[in-house]
C-alpha cells in the first residue's frame, strides 16, 4: 500500500473549498515563501516542533532520550537537532505538550479512513477533500492514490498546489481532481524567485494549461503588503487571470502573522519580521482592481 508523510489533518474546514471540508496536509515544499504560515510543511521529512514556553524544566526528556540530544539550559530544554533521530520517545514523556514531532507516515487506508469520517457533512454541504501542504504535488505517488481512493467512494476532491511540479505530474493528477485552488504570488519573475526561491514561469504555464483543458481552478492571492500588493503586480495578475479560457474565482488571501511563532519552535528564522497585515482599504482596493478584469473576486478562501 502506497504512504507518505502528512503533518496535519484538519476536520470542518470552510476555506480551502466549497461547502465543509476535510484537509489533509502533505509535507514537503520546493519553495521557500517568506511568507510561509505552515513552515512545518516545507521540508519532506518528520521534524521536531519544541514550545519552549511550556517546559518546566522537569527533565523527563532528558531520561529518555537514546542520543543524548537534550540538555538542560536555565530551566529549560534544549535539543541538539543534529545528533535528534526522531524517535519520539521524548515527546511521550513530556506532559506539558513542549514537544512534538510534525509529520508522520501514513498510508492511503489510513488517510481515507479520516476522511470518510465525515461524507455525510461533504454530502449536505457539497463539500469534500481537499489535499493541501507544503505541496501536495511534490508527493505524486501518494497523492494519486488517494485522489483515486476519494473517487472510488465519490468524494469530491480539491488540490491546494503552487503549481510549481513538471506538467507530467499534473497530467496524471488534474484527472482525478475536481477543483485546483492555484496559488499566485508574484507576476515579475525576478521577484517571485526572490521571495519564493523559483522561477514563476513552470507555474504560469501550467496554470494555463490546465485552464485550456477547461478544469475549475480557483486562483489564490496571498496578498503580502511590500511583497506582491502594489498596483504593477495586481495589474499584471488581473490580466493575466482574465487571458484564462477558464477560471471560476480569484481568492484574496490577506497576510496575517499567525505563523511566525512556529519559526522559533523550529529554530528557524521568520525572514519577514516587520511585515503587517493589509489595511481592508488596501483589500477592498485591491478587490476593485481585479473586478475591473472581469473577474469573480472573494476575500478569503
Ligand atoms: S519533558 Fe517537557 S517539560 Fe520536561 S524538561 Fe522536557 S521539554 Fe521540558
Ligand atoms: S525525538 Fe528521540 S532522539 Fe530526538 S530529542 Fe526526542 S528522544 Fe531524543
Amino acid at each position: 500500500m502506497v504512504g507518505g508523510v502528512i503533518f496535519d489533518v484538519k476536520r470542518f474546514s470552510i476555506h480551502d473549498g466549497p461547502g465543509i471540508r476535510t484537509t489533509v496536509f502533505l509535507k514537503g515544499c520546493p519553495l521557500n515563501c517568506r511568507w510561509c504560515h505552515n513552515p512545518e510543511g516545507q521540508a519532506p521529512g518528520p521534524e521536531l516542533v519544541l514550545r519552549a514556553g511550556r517546559c518546566i524544566g522537569c527533565g523527563a526528556c532528558l531520561e529518555v532520550c537514546p542520543q543524548g540530544a537534550i540538555s538542560l539550559d536555565s530551566g529549560v530544554a534544549r535539543t541538539d537537532r543534529e545528533r535528534c533521530d526522531l524517535c519520539g520517545a521524548c515527546v511521550e514523556v513530556c506532559y506539558t505538550g513542549a514537544r512534538e514531532v510534525a509529520g508522520r507516515e501514513m498510508t492511503v487506508q489510513q488517510v481515507v479512513a479520516e476522511i470518510e469520517r465525515d461524507i455525510p457533512f461533504y454530502d449536505q454541504s457539497g463539500g469534500g477533500v481537499t489535499f493541501s501542504g507544503g505541496e501536495p504535488l511534490l508527493q505524486q505517488d501518494f497523492l494519486l492514490a488517494l485522489l483515486q481512493a476519494c473517487r472510488e467512494r465519490g468524494i469530491r476532491t480539491g488540490v491546494d498546489t503552487c503549481g510549481y511540479a513538471p506538467w507530467e505530474t499534473l497530467d496524471r493528477v488534474r484527472r482525478l481532481t475536481d477543483l485546483f485552488l492555484w496559488d499566485l504570488k508574484l507576476m515579475d519573475d525576478a521577484r517571485h524567485r526572490e521571495y519564493t526561491g523559483v522561477s514563476n514561469r513552470l507555474i504560469l504555464e501550467n496554470v494555463r494549461a490546465l485552464s485550456e483543458r477547461g478544469h475549475a481552478i480557483f486562483l489564490r492571492l496571498p496578498i503580502i503588503p511590500g511583497v506582491n500588493d502594489d498596483d504593477g503586480n495586481i495589474r499584471q495578475t488581473g490580466a493575466f487571470a482574465a487571458a484564462l479560457p477558464h477560471l471560476a474565482r480569484v481568492d484574496l488571501l490577506p497576510y496575517h502573522p499567525t505563523g511566525v511563532g512556529k519559526y522559533e519552535r523550529l529554530d528557524q528564522v521568520y525572514r519577514l519580521p516587520d511585515t503587517r497585515p493589509p489595511s481592508d482599504g488596501r483589500i477592498e482596493e485591491i478587490v476593485d482592481m481585479l473586478r475591473g478584469f472581469g473577474l469573480q473576486v472573494k476575500i478569503g478562501g
